[in-house]
């Protein structure tokens, strides 16, 4: 069981709670987030049958909840959950267009990549200040001096910031900059990473480890709404295959299997399965009519000077054929572009 306390809810409310769960032996774990406090229930069913909270004050919701994932599952959801970044939805109802350059190299790059990204409909812009690099010897990306290209470019084209956070010590840092925290796929089970964020004021978007099974995607984002931050999107971005020929699969029934299992949006990253250029609209085209609610791809103005996954990176024709997808397919499905609802 799940007892998610109101926002005004005080410590002597919540202490009541725990005292009350601990009478009828039941084990609680609180969870105080920057917004609410959330106490997880564990027992036996005879247990949480004679446990009766919704009276208590400071109580806003109790659920039931079967699934090993308590807070991010469909169950006791009637609908997918919108999150907003920057005042851009992410949701079941609209449709997201993140794009971007995989690193931010140069300020001239950045800015230039942005207007791109802006120029082929996208509402949020994507950017690697702190880079997960297979290779020691790799861009590792500018740090903290990225973060404030990405702010400048964020006030020049009006744009929010998705940029990735690699390390729990630089938590604090990221978020002073940025609209929304990515977790990568090599950092899905940082727990400490995963903790960090749970706690930071923004949101996130987890994106789903290399081989992780649904269940070890979902007990991760778990982690993060543990700490009280529900403001998590899912990121497919393709799994290992035995295929040499692409970087890795893009799983296209995750999309669809995720959103039932759980109420949180879930979004595509063709560009990181791909691995290629001519790959990355036909993947994005299959994410978003599996129904996936938003794509993100990565754009650079010269790709063949990227100091990161240029091979990807989409440009001229291949972007307006991105765009074309993006303005065309989502509205076949219900869909309207989250730039037409942008706050
Ligand atoms: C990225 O989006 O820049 C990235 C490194 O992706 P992934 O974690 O999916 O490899
Ligand atoms: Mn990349």
């Amino acid at each position: 069981m799940v007892i998610v306390m109101a926002p005004g809810a005080t410590d002597v409310d919540i202490d009541r709670i725990v005292a009350h769960i601990e009478t009828h032996n039941g084990q609680a774990f609180v969870s105080r987030g920057v917004t609410r406090t959330i106490i997880g229930v564990v027992g036996t069913e005879d247990v949480l049958e004679t446990l009766d909270v919704d009276g208590l004050p400071g109580v806003a919701e109790t659920m039931r909840i079967t699934a090993p994932y308590k807070l991010v599952s469909a169950q006791n959801h009637d609908k997918r959950t919108t999150i907003r970044v920057g005042g851009v939805p992410i949701g079941p109802d609209t449709f997201t267009f993140i794009a971007g350059p995989c690193a931010v190299e140069t300020p001239e790059q950045t800015l230039e990549a942005a207007r791109m990204a802006k120029n082929a409909g996208a509402t949020l812009l994507r950017g690697g200040a702190f880079k997960p690099r297979t290779s020691p010897y790799a861009f590792q990306g500018l740090g903290v001096q990225g973060l404030r290209i990405l702010a400048e470019v964020r006030d020049e084209v009006g744009l929010p910031i998705v940029t990735e956070v690699t390390d729990a010590a630089d938590v604090e840092v990221v978020a002073e900059y940025a609209d929304m925290l990515q977790i990568g796929t090599r950092n899905m089970q940082n727990f400490g990473l995963l903790l960090a964020v749970g706690r930071a004021n923004r949101p996130v978007m987890l994106k789903r480890g290399l081989t992780a099974t649904y269940e070890e995607w979902l007990m991760a984002a778990e982690y993060v709404a543990q700490r009280g931050n529900l403001d998590i999107v899912l990121c497919e971005r393709g799994v290992r295959s035995f295929e040499p020929s692409i970087r890795n699969m893009l799983d296209v029934s995750a999309v669809a299997m995720v959103q039932r299992l759980s109420h949180l949006p879930v979004i595509v990253d063709p560009s990181h399965a791909a691995g290629r250029r001519d790959l990355v609209v036909p993947l994005a085209r299959a994410g978003i009519a599996a129904g996936a609610d938003g794509v993100m791809v990565d754009v650079h103005p010269h790709p063949e000077a990227a100091l990161c996954d240029g091979a990807q990176a989409l440009f001229g024709d291949s972007l307006d054929e991105l765009a074309r997808a993006v303005a065309t397919i989502p509205p076949l499905l219900g869909r309207t572009s989250a730039a037409h609802v942008a706050g």
